[in-house]
Order: structure tokens, then C-alpha cells, then sequence
């Protein structure tokens, strides 16, 4: 099988738009950046990185005749808002379990940004109490009982839609679209830079770009979850079980899964000095908005890599901006001063 047997059912604009981001890359004084935006890559509430992913997951919940989407994530996942907005689309239910797990004070944290939009686009929101975690859990299972119970068929979405047979496909497309771009283009992006924590993003990617290209390239994943070794594990299985499902016809090498460290801070969630920066210096430079809890760490490490020269001065860099901006909403706080 390839990645053209597997449906797709659209839920973005087309293509997500790549531009240069020249004001930072002058600024960092080397390496040009530029930006694949996610973050408006569909009209469905803001859309973002899950939204492509679930384009290949739609098509398997309307085969099983489910009627509901059940999914989970934190208080203020991103991901859940978008299985909130792709029920609405298709006239489905969404029922989100959303657990605490980030300790952060801010008061309104659990009425504005994602969760916010998930209950005007009708969803049912559960709040649980329950610290980070991304296995399957209790409260998951019993909200796909009490759907089944209540006579409905549920369609389960793990966290992130990663621990998911076809959660690496939304990706591995995403990698094709980038190389009929660079053609377009006539540039090559030899660095690739993008925050992972669930893992199928870079994953998706990885297994995409091992698919085609000929000449060789880094997809460096910033770990944002603060736990790399389970990032890593999860990338790693997530990428060559999608190289397997697409025939890539090789196995992957272990030096093609890079997750690195040291922009995470302590914990997932919590923004750190470094993602303060990089979110101030983005939005100044480039009138780009970034969140604190996941593309604010990504950036700070493409920005520390441009400077310490880990990037050289004469690479194409891509950074994958994956959305999450509603979050910023729960954080106020950090910028009221
Ligand atoms: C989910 C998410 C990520 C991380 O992607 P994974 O596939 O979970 O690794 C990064 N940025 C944003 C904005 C997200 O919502």
C-alpha cells in the first residue's frame, strides 16, 4: 500500500502556505527561515496540525458508522478543539475528556481559548482531574461506554490522534506537499524544524520524507513535553509503523528520529524564559504568533540552533508552525507587564 490507497477526506484550504521569515532570519544574522503555517491551514476553528492529521482518520470513523467523536487531551488541548470543530463539520457528536494536565494558575483557564471554542461548537466537555498523561485512561473508557450505553456508536481519537494506526498519514502528506512547494519555489529545505510531544507529527513526517527524497535532510523535533525519552520512543515507533503502513521500503535508521532537549523546561506546559523570548521575538519581528506551550519552545530551539551555528548560515530552514495560538488566552497573565 502507499499513501494514495489510504482516503482522505478534506478538511483544509488546500496546501498550508509557506513563506520566508525575513526579519527573524536577519536578526539571527544567518540560516533563512521560513514558515509552513498550520496554524491557518483550514476555516475549521482556527484549524492547526490535528486537523490535517484527522483527515485520514475521518474516512475510517465514517466506514465503522460512528455518530461520535470521543477524544481527549488537556483543559486546554488544541487537539480536542479540533475534534470539536471536524464533528460539527461532518454532523457527528464530540464528546472530550479534558484533564488537568498542566498546573498553571491562571483563573480562567478552564473557560477561554480551546475549551471555549469546543463548547460554542457544541461539544461535551468533561473536566477531570488527572495529571499529563497520553496513555489510554479511565475516564477515556468511560466516556466511550457511556456513548455506547446511551446507544450511540463512539469513534475513539487517542491524544494528539497519534497512538492511532493511520495518526502518521496526515504528516506523510504534509512531507509531499513541502517537496511540490520547494519546486515551486526552487529552494531545498534541508532542516525541518518542528515541537513534538504525542510524536505523529514528526513522525508523519519522517516516514513522508524517507518515502521521496534523494537527497538528504533534518527533521529536528523539539521535545516540548519535558519527558524526551518517551518523546523519542514515541516518534521513533509512530515513525516506522507509518514507513511501514506507506511501503517506504526501508527501515528507518535510528539517526533519522532526532528529538532534542532543552526547551521544554521542567514540565509540558509551562512556559520557560527561552519560550517567553521566542514568543515576544516572533511576534515583534514578524507579526507571527506563537503559544507558550508548544511552538514558543520549538522556536527557541530554532533560534538558539541558528545562533550557536548547530544550523549553518547557509541552510533553508523550514519551521513547521503547527498552530495553538487560542491557548494564549489561559496565559494573559505572563504578558500584562
Ligand atoms: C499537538 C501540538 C503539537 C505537538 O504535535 P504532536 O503530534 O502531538 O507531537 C505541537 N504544536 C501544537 C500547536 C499542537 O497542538
Amino acid at each position: 500500500m502507499s499513501l494514495d490507497d489510504f482516503e482522505r477526506y478534506p478538511l483544509l484550504f488546500g496546501p498550508s502556505p509557506v513563506h520566508p521569515l525575513d526579519r527573524l532570519s536577519a536578526h539571527l544574522g544567518g540560516a533563512r527561515i521560513w514558515a509552513k503555517r498550520e496554524d491557518c491551514n483550514s476555516g475549521l476553528a482556527y484549524g492547526g496540525n490535528k486537523t490535517r492529521k484527522l483527515e485520514y482518520l475521518v474516512p475510517d470513523a465514517l466506514a465503522a458508522g460512528a455518530d461520535t467523536l470521543v477524544s481527549i487531551g488537556g483543559v486546554q488541548s488544541n487537539h480536542t478543539r479540533q475534534v470539536a470543530a471536524v464533528a460539527a463539520r461532518l454532523g457527528l457528536r464530540a464528546v472530550l475528556v479534558q484533564e488537568s494536565w498542566v498546573d498553571w494558575p491562571d483563573p480562567v483557564n478552564d473557560k477561554v481559548g480551546n475549551i471555549l471554542l469546543s463548547r460554542v461548537m457544541g461539544a461535551e466537555v468533561r473536566l477531570v482531574r488527572a495529571g499529563f498523561g497520553i496513555d489510554v485512561k479511565d475516564s477515556w473508557q468511560r466516556a466511550l461506554e457511556d456513548v455506547r450505553a446511551e446507544g450511540g456508536t463512539p469513534y475513539a481519537i487517542p491524544a494528539g490522534a497519534s497512538d492511532h494506526r493511520l495518526g502518521g498519514l496526515g504528516f506523510a502528506h504534509w512531507a509531499r506537499e513541502v517537496r511540490r512547494q520547494e519546486r515551486e519555489l526552487g529552494v531545498f529545505f534541508d532542516t525541518i524544524v518542528v515541537c513534538s510531544v504525542t510524536g505523529s507529527t514528526q513522525a508523519g513526517m519522517i516516514a513522508g520524507f524517507a518515502e521521496g527524497d534523494e537527497r538528504p535532510r533534518r527533521v529536528l523535533g523539539i521535545d516540548a513535553s519535558a519527558k524526551l525519552v518517551e518523546t523519542r520512543a514515541r516518534v521513533a515507533k509512530i515513525a516506522r509503523a507509518t514507513a511501514e503502513l506507506i511501503d517506504v521500503g526501508r527501515e528507518l535508521r535510528d539517526e533519522e528520529i532526532t528529538v532534542l532537549e532543552g526547551w521544554a523546561g521542567d514540565l509540558y506546559g509551562i512556559p520557560v524564559e527561552s519560550t517567553m523570548e521566542a514568543i515576544r521575538l516572533t511576534g515583534r519581528l514578524e507579526g507571527m504568533i506563537i503559544d507558550p506551550v508548544y511552538e514558543g519552545k520549538s522556536m527557541a530551539g530554532l533560534i538558539d540552533l541558528v545562533r550557536e551555528g548547530e544550523i549553518p548560515r547557509d541552510s533553508n530552514v523550514l519551521y513547521a508552525h503547527l498552530g495553538g495560538q487560542p491557548a494564549l488566552n489561559a496565559y494573559s497573565g505572563l504578558f500584562d507587564r
